[in-house]
């Protein structure tokens, strides 16, 4: 499955049980960063136009932050002899191990240059436990330690939430799917994200998965404010 063969929600109008989650759009995930993912730089406006329009009527956006500290597990130089993108399955790391990024209080860690963060309700980092990633905003990679956003969304009385950010294969899939099992309605906005494919196929078995789980999917023209 592909992005173009995805069937796409006709318009939807935000109310107040909506959130916006803006996933880890931080310079190291750009073109020119440390882990770039290609067109990366091109859905900041886009998401800038989301932010705004969530802004304005006071719903709550998070922005979420891979925040790595040095000799994470999931960077391919803490296990002597492996390159970057070598797969490797360990209890909350991989399929694959990535290059150093977006490491605590480093440029690379930073959100992207213009993206409207100021306009966030809530900031939430993920990734510093030393040996578990966490792809999700919700749940790190050993699949039982929370991240406490489910609890921060439904305290609000969120009942959908709305993904954009990158990428759409990892961090904004598992954020998905996650957000589905803790009970939200959830819709991937298309357009405003963007796919590493590493390994290959993991753009297409990630469209399936979330089709399969009843995620929405819609471009950014369709929400209305
Ligand atoms: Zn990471």
């Amino acid at each position: 499955m592909q992005i173009e063969d995805v069937e796409l929600a006709g318009f939807v109008k935000i109310t107040s049980k909506d959130a916006l989650l803006v996933i880890d759009m931080q310079n190291d995930f750009l073109p020119g960063g440390a882990l770039p993912v290609a067109d990366g730089d091109q859905i900041i406006p886009g998401i800038n136009n989301l932010t705004d329009r969530f802004h304005q009527t006071e719903n709550p956006i998070v922005f979420t932050q891979d925040w790595h500290p040095i000799g994470h597990h999931s960077f391919a130089s803490t296990h002597p002899g492996k390159n970057p993108y070598d797969p490797l399955e360990a209890q909350g790391i991989g399929p694959v191990l990535w290059p150093d990024h977006c490491v605590q209080g480093t440029h690379g860690a930073n959100f992207v240059p213009g993206l409207q963060a100021a306009k966030a309700t809530l900031i939430l980092r993920k990734g510093f436990h030393k040996s578990i990633d966490s792809y999700s905003a919700f749940l790190e990679n050993d699949r039982t330690t929370e991240t406490g956003l489910a609890t921060f969304l439904q305290t609000l009385g969120i009942e959908r939430v709305f993904i954009c950010g990158l990428a759409l294969d990892y961090c904004v899939y598992f954020t998905a799917i996650d957000a589905k099992e803790f009970g939200f309605d959830v819709v991937v906005v298309l357009d405003q994200t963007k796919a590493v494919n590493t390994p290959e196929g993991s753009v297409s078995n990630t469209l399936k998965n979330m089709t399969e789980k009843k995620i929405i999917f819609i471009t950014s023209d369709k929400i209305l404010g």
